[in-house]
């Protein structure tokens, strides 16, 4: 089971040397600059501690300034999308987080197609092209989370985008921008270089439809909901699902602190409002131990921790 990335790396005096370089750079660029960011604000199960410094970039030549001011100091970064998948640490993140709005979070139609920003929210996407009555991104299911981070659901393995994607736009430190095209040769980018890369821009291939052919997977239940709940938590293993396998070892309904392992499938995180990353950390360890004593299986983490 993974370690939480806190990004131990942001020395005193560096922080303020960067902040004061990302400040000139918004002068001329779209950077919006945010401090001590509570990031339990910004994750769907509403754990993790604070964010160090927070840049929101509104523009593809934002990320790529950013990048290189952050790089020039000898830093990494954490991007964040929807925050659905991603659990911060309870001491928070200590490396700069970059996260994507204005420009980033908008998409634009076209005949056969559809050009969305990495931050764009998947489920209004996902709206829009019922709207347009174009098909492909249906089967996907309603969700908050962002474009970016379906991209690297996708490269991690976790979801299937062969066929709907036609090409990405990437950006990393000290590069030109990356247009990574889908061909018949190479279908899925390559994990190395996207986990390198902040994404920017996708291009989804969709097929003019009529409404009565587009059936929606699901669609996310209403934002009032009392708890908060993530996606799947483990990954399925070859041979049988990660919510059989969770039950079978007597895991349903299994809790540590403020978070306890549920939803439809037994195979999602619910949380209250006392959960910490610790809680889900313990939780998923203990579980994961748990299936491996009764059946044998190792399971994996489909969390980034
Ligand atoms: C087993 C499994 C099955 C799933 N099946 C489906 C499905 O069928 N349909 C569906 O819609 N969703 C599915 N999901 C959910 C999908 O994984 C999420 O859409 C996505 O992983 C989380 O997006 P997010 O924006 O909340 O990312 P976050 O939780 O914010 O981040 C998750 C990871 O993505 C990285 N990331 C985020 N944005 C970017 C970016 N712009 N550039 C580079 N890296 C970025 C982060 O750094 C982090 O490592 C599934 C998930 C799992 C685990």
């Amino acid at each position: 089971m993974p370690i939480f990335l806190t990004g131990k790396n942001l020395l005193v005096g560096q922080l303020e040397k960067l902040e004061f370089g990302l400040r000139e750079l918004r002068r001329n660029t779209d950077v919006e600059l945010h401090e001590r960011v509570d990031l339990r604000a910004w994750t769907t199960l509403g754990v993790g501690g604070v964010a160090t410094l927070v840049a929101r970039c509104h523009s593809a030549i934002a990320v790529i300034q950013t990048l290189d001011l952050i790089a020039s100091h000898g830093l990494s970064w954490v991007c964040l999308g929807g925050g659905t998948r991603l659990i911060a640490s309870d001491r928070g993140i200590r490396v700069p987080v970059v996260s994507l709005t204005g420009e980033l979070a908008r998409w634009e139609m076209e005949l056969d197609g559809m050009i969305a920003g990495a931050g764009a929210n998947l489920a209004q996407v996902c709206r829009a092209t019922l709207r347009n009555r174009l098909a492909g991104l249906e089967s996907l299911g309603y969700n908050d989370h962002s474009i970016g981070g379906l991209v690297r659901a996708w490269v991690d393995g976790t979801v299937r985008l062969v066929g709907i994607v036609d090409w990405i736009e990437m950006q990393r430190p000290g590069r030109e921008p990356e247009r990574w095209q889908a061909t018949k040769g190479q279908q899925v980018p390559a994990a190395e270089d996207l986990h390198r890369s902040v994404v920017t821009r996708v291009r989804f291939r969709l097929r003019p439809s009529g409404l009565a052919e587009i059936k929606p997977r699901s669609i996310s239940p209403n934002r009032t909901r009392a708890l908060r709940s993530t996606g799947p938590v483990f990954l399925d293993s070859r041979d049988a699902t990660a919510a059989d396998l969770l039950a079978e070892a007597g895991c349903a309904n299994a809790a540590v602190g403020g978070v306890r392992l549920g939803g439809p499938r037994g195979n999602e995180l619910v949380a209250g409002r006392s959960a910490t990353a610790i809680d889900v950390l313990d939780l998923c360890r203990k579980s994961r131990d748990r299936v491996l004593a009764a059946t044998g299986v190792e399971l994996f983490s489909a969390l980034v921790f």
